[in-house]
């Protein structure tokens, strides 16, 4: 058993307790948060310590450092690392769905549309995906799907989710994996069409994405620029958001009827119930089916049980 120490800010803290949303458990007095991953338990406090105990608290608490050097950095030389001509240009923009959504499936989207195809997207009401109702995420995403842009959709199951959860992967790792991929088919999709970058909506530090890569023996594309809230400045991303968004409505709707019972979005009380009564009739062995079992809900929904 290790441990770490961390000194660090307010702000920090709350980005920390944000990045480890699926993984919180139980907060204890005087603490901010606590989190427990493969690694490590973490705890962070009002006075700025973040404590990491377990087997490997390296693995997590090295991405925080990093994190708070490169945020030094960052604020000497505002954004003058962002290329942000690309949002104009012919680019791919990526983005993902369901993964703070205790039930159903992660998603991610990779969509190219060139200058061009841009203003149609724009004309269509294309918009971040968090802002639009479920039927609306429909009907744009069927028109999306009609231009003739070039996409890509990948579903992560719950079942393998949870393989590889268990296996060790952070959310973070998935989700910079399915990024990776979905870029790749849609690369080879666009069989040489020239495009002038990347762009995805930015989920974690980019050395920490490129790690993740890196420990699966792959590397980062070319051309990719990083940037958080990444649909207000790409309508390539917010397109992706949406088809991202459409497939996992679609997901969790099939999950909904084969079970019998509405499982709802989100990771509130509601879904503890709902999860709750899944387990009723179904059987606590078939939750992973439908779940992301790591999530702090599951626990909640056994005290539902007794
Ligand atoms: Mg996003």
């Amino acid at each position: 058993m290790g441990q770490e120490v961390l000194t660090t800010s307010a702000d920090k803290i709350k980005q920390m307790k944000k990045h480890y949303h699926a993984c919180l458990e139980k907060t204890p007095q005087g603490a901010v948060f606590r989190a427990k991953t493969p690694y490590a338990v973490i705890t962070a406090y009002h006075s700025g310590k973040v404590l990491f105990q377990g087997s490997q608290p390296e693995k997590e608490s090295t991405q925080w450092k990093d994190s708070s050097a490169s945020t030094q950095a960052a604020k000497a030389k505002p954004s003058s690392s962002i290329d942000t001509a690309i949002f104009q240009k012919s680019h791919i923009g990526s983005d993902e769905s369901g993964t703070g959504d205790y039930f159903g499936p992660i998603t991610v989207a990779a969509v190219f549309a060139d200058e061009v195809q841009q203003v149609q997207l724009k004309q269509m009401g294309v918009e971040d995906s968090k802002h639009l109702k479920d039927d609306a995420i429909h009907r744009i995403a069927q028109e999306i799907i009609q231009l003739p842009i070039s996409y890509t959709i990948l579903k992560l199951g719950n079942e393998k989710y949870n393989h590889l959860q268990l296996k060790g992967w952070s959310q973070g790792k998935m989700k910079a994996m399915l990024h990776h991929h979905a870029i790749d088919k849609l690369i080879e999709k666009l069989d040489g069409t020239n495009y002038d970058g990347i762009v995805i909506d930015q989920f974690c530090e980019p050395a920490v994405y490129k790690r993740y890569l890196n420990s699966e023996a792959l590397k980062l594309h070319e051309k990719t620029t990083f940037i958080t809230k990444a649909e207000s400045h790409s309508i390539n991303v917010a397109a992706a958001s949406i088809l991202a968004r459409a497939r996992f409505v679609t997901a969790m709707d099939k999950l909904s009827q084969e079970a019998g019972i509405t499982l709802p979005k989100g990771a509130s009380g509601k879904v503890d119930k709902a999860a709750a009564n899944y387990i009723k009739s179904h059987g606590e062995q078939q939750l992973g089916h439908v779940a992301k079992l790591h999530f702090a809900n599951t626990n909640k929904a056994k005290k539902y049980l007794h």
